[in-house]
């Protein structure tokens, strides 16, 4: 039973066929946008059902477990990381294309009509697909994107890592749509969209034999996170492949892709991960001389430099020899599996957060940020075995208690609480130690 006004619930079978866009346009139109059900914050068991999913199935097939902590971590960190400025306001996505559709838009198309729902699916798609150019043949946009495309593995936890900045420039893309497209209408697409590419992040599906000419499938999306020469710039589409077939960037998956960053950044910390390729731009604009040539080093490709084409040059992306090795932790298999013990506290309380921002105090919910960010800082830090990982970790531990202590954090289970500050007492103690031997063995 709908409740107008109210934002509508997503039932099971929804919930997993949202994840490969098979809804129908009966059960995903909405008059209000305030209607609009969060699907994208819905989707976490969705997300971990369908890894543990992938994790079986590679098992089964080769014996072992595929994809490694240190690196699935770092992409699920900059999924949090990317969705935090949500429980603060509108994704800038929706606030431009509202300020849009309420100022100059040119019609009113219904919004259930049938018609509506499967032209936004189109326009959606087609507005993703240049805004995704732009990201990989834009330096600016790129310095965003490129979190998406630095993971060395390739599987679902991938999907997850997004970007921080991206949202600031792809919202453009989606602005000509919202001169006659309800938000409404247009908002259900933009997660579909989104929650669509996530089951593409896989090795675990060789080919869907036709369905390869029409749609974007795990084979063509290997390709475009490919970093050997062959792969560079190709693939963009979000659903739809037909984009890239009609404009020219489509690539068929053909030698073994190696994937990641053609220049790899060998980090798991969170910051590094979303922003230092602004840095690297920063630097490479004040280094480049000429006016033009500096915006140029904004505007055009991240391969271009003085004389060379806008996208640079292909022969200086450096060759692949199928004998990479992915840079990995130092880490202990133990410090790992205290990682994603850690890991796994701070997604119940970010869950939370999302699920009860409305009825939260803005001090709690601002408490509640700075510790997931301090979280996964942490984690990178000991991911990376940086010197300052075990006074991170000591404050974030004492943190932890403190926020329990003044009702900041709240246990889902309350008569769990003991055993919370037990173990958090001895994390504290146990990182307290090390931080002291540390700082006694000098530098
Ligand atoms: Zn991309
Ligand atoms: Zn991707």
């Amino acid at each position: 039973m709908r409740k107008p006004g109210a934002q509508q619930e997503v039932s099971l079978s929804q919930g997993v066929r949202v994840m490969f866009y098979m809804m129908k346009p009966s059960e995903a139109s909405f008059q209000t946008l305030e209607e609009v059900p969060d699907y994208v914050e819905k989707a976490t068991p969705f997300f971990i059902s369908l890894m543990v999913l992938e994790l079986i199935i590679s098992w089964i097939r080769q014996g072992k477990l595929r994809g490694r902590l240190d690196d699935a971590l770092t992409s699920l960190s900059a999924g949090v990381l990317s969705q935090l400025p949500r429980l603060f306001s509108r994704s800038i996505e929706l606030t431009s294309y509202i300020y849009i559709w309420e100022n100059y838009r040119l019609f009113n198309m219904p919004w259930d009509s049938p018609w509506t729902w499967y032209l936004t699916f189109l326009g959606v798609d087609f507005g993703y697909y240049w805004f995704h150019r732009m990201a990989h043949e834009v330096n600016i946009m790129w310095a965003g994107h490129q979190t998406h495309h630095s993971s060395e593995d390739y599987n679902l936890s991938t999907a997850l890592r997004q970007s921080v900045l991206q949202i600031y420039t792809s919202w453009i893309f989606y602005c000509p749509l919202a001169l006659f497209i309800p938000p409404s209408v247009y908002a259900v697409h933009l997660q579909f969209n989104l929650l669509y590419q996530f089951w593409i992040h896989t090795e675990v599906i060789n080919s869907l034999g036709p369905l390869e000419l029409i749609l974007n499938t795990p084979s063509h999306h290997r390709v475009h996170h490919g970093r050997n020469r062959y792969c560079i710039d190709k693939n963009y589409g979000g659903t739809l492949i037909i984009w890239d077939r009609i404009f020219g960037t489509f690539e068929a998956e053909n030698e073994k892709v190696i994937y990641g960053l053609t220049h790899p950044i060998n980090t798991f910390e969170p910051f590094k991960v979303q922003f230092h390729h602004l840095l690297y731009i920063w630097t490479t604009f004040w280094i480049t001389p000429g006016f033009f040539n500096k915006f140029s080093v904004i505007f055009k490709g991240p391969g271009w430099g003085p004389g060379k084409p806008r996208l640079g040059l292909s022969e200086e992306i450096p060759e692949v020899t199928g004998k990479e090795v992915a840079f990995s932790s130092s880490a202990s298999p133990l410090l790992k599996i205290y990682a994603v013990v850690q890991f796994a506290l701070m997604l119940v309380f970010y869950e939370e957060t999302f699920s009860n921002k409305a009825a939260l105090p803005q001090v709690t919910l601002f408490l509640r940020i700075c510790f997931i960010i301090l979280t996964l800082t942490s984690i990178g830090f000991l991911m990376d075995q940086r010197p300052q990982a075990t006074f991170v970790e000591t404050f974030r531990c004492l943190i932890f208690l403190m926020l329990c202590e003044f009702g900041h954090l709240k246990l889902l289970i309350p008569s769990f609480s003991l055993a919370f500050e037990i173990f958090f007492s001895i994390c504290v103690a146990f990182w307290g130690v090390r931080s002291m031997k540390q700082l006694a063995s000098g530098p």
